[in-house]
């Protein structure tokens, strides 16, 4: 047989299904691997995907996705952060911030382009860039700056070839929100180098301490940033698969052109309900958020208490405790944890050689399942 396609070959499996699949063959097992709501879409949101169902909106929308979910995308953006994105032209709704990002790179990108990524980061960044047939170029953050992007460090890793950076706050695996003074840096050196920036804000509601900047606010941003969001996390909707890209018109139409031609559109029930996610009335919300805030507090007193040293996460549902006083590796750490008490973590070196040392544990978790899961790490790091 010929060759299948060396760049898909060459990319290895998500580090973190190996450890769901050990864990599906497990009882009692407590996961903080996955990155997902415990949380079921609120009842509201969930009526209205029924009610589109029971009226027959079974077909497909505009390829740019439903107006009115554009309008309130972009209204939203305006009323929470002052953003300016236009629903005609410079938004358009995805099948999840997954479809977003492999759109986007693949506007931005020529072959051999490179694509700056300070990592630790989520684990897709790296794969969808050699998919659109870029070249991922790590760039290391450090817990000693909570993970805050540096822009000196990222401008050493500048090259002629340099076209994006990709970047993700809150972050997923760290927890870490940039501070506005990274980004603002961060924004004057891609005008330097006249550069793209790829914001990833799925995660923007899930802020605890702090606030969270939007990239397309920041001064000199606005035209070389493209807005990744969704519904996701938020509002509890992942198997929905619905997120949304804003940015300039030329790259925002490029990305309605590639996704015309391969998704067609986002699932018209999901976005009706997305419609009323953003419509309706929020509390539900708000109330998940005050929830995992609870979870993250508890949690991570927890972990310190039982001596691992944990940054403090500002955002997203993740703890990303350093595991380094138990002498192990991160993968080594997360394989015996799970094989003797059952509790599933995700290796920090999944998402990046910055993150080895740390494992990440999401809190999006009811509170006795994390409070029974310190009792269990406790254990096991006193077993060892
Ligand atoms: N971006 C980040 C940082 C994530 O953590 C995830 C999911 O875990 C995604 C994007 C994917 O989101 P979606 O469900 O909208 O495709």
């Amino acid at each position: 047989m010929k060759e299948l396609n060396a760049v898909i070959t060459a990319c290895p499996p998500s580090g973190i299904r190996r450890f769901f699949d050990i864990a599906s063959e497990m009882d009692d097992v407590i996961s903080l691997g996955v990155g997902e709501p415990d949380f079921v879409t609120p009842w509201h949101v969930r009526e209205a995907g029924i009610y589109a169902l029971e009226n027959g909106y079974t077909t497909y929308t505009s390829n740019a996705g439903l107006p009115r979910l554009r309008e309130l995308i972009c209204a939203d953006l305006a009323a929470r952060y002052g953003a300016d994105y236009s629903p005609d032209g410079e938004c358009l709704i995805t099948t999840g911030v997954s479809e977003g990002l492999d759109l986007t790179l693949r506007v931005l990108l020529n072959p051999g382009d490179e694509v700056i990524v300070p990592e630790p980061c989520y684990v897709a960044y790296e794969p969808c860039v050699a998919f659109a047939g870029g070249v991922p170029v790590r760039v290391p953050t450090r817990w000693e700056d909570d993970f805050a992007i540096d822009a000196e460090v990222v401008a050493a890793a500048i090259t002629p070839r340099t076209k994006a950076i990709v970047l993700g706050s809150p972050a997923n695996p760290t927890g870490a929100v940039q501070p506005r003074k990274a980004l603002e840096a961060l924004v004057r050196l891609a005008e330097q180098h006249d550069l793209y920036i790829v914001s990833d804000e799925i995660y923007d509601r899930l802020t605890y301490t702090g606030t969270h900047t939007c990239l397309g606010t920041v001064p000199g941003a606005r035209e070389r940033t493209v807005l990744l969001g969704g519904f996701s996390k938020a509002h509890a909707m992942t198997g929905w698969r619905v997120g949304w890209i804003c940015a300039p018109r030329p790259v925002a139409e490029l990305c309605v052109r590639v996704h015309q031609y391969t998704m067609l559109c986002a699932p018209h029930v999901s976005q009706l309900a997305a419609v009323e996610a953003l419509s309706g009335p929020d509390d539900a919300v708000q109330s998940m958020v005050a929830d995992y805030d609870r979870r993250r507090r508890v949690f991570v007193k927890g972990l310190r208490e039982i001596g691992l040293d944990t940054p403090e996460p500002q955002g997203a549902f993740y703890a990303f405790p350093s595991i380094r006083r138990s002498g192990l590796d991160s993968e080594t750490f997360a394989e015996q944890l799970l094989r003797t008490e059952h509790v599933a973590v995700v290796p920090g070196s999944v998402f990046g050689p910055s993150g080895e040392g740390h494992v990440r544990c999401s809190y999006a978790t009811a509170l006795p399942l994390l409070e029974e899961a310190l009792v269990r790490i406790d254990r096991f790091l006193g077993s060892l």
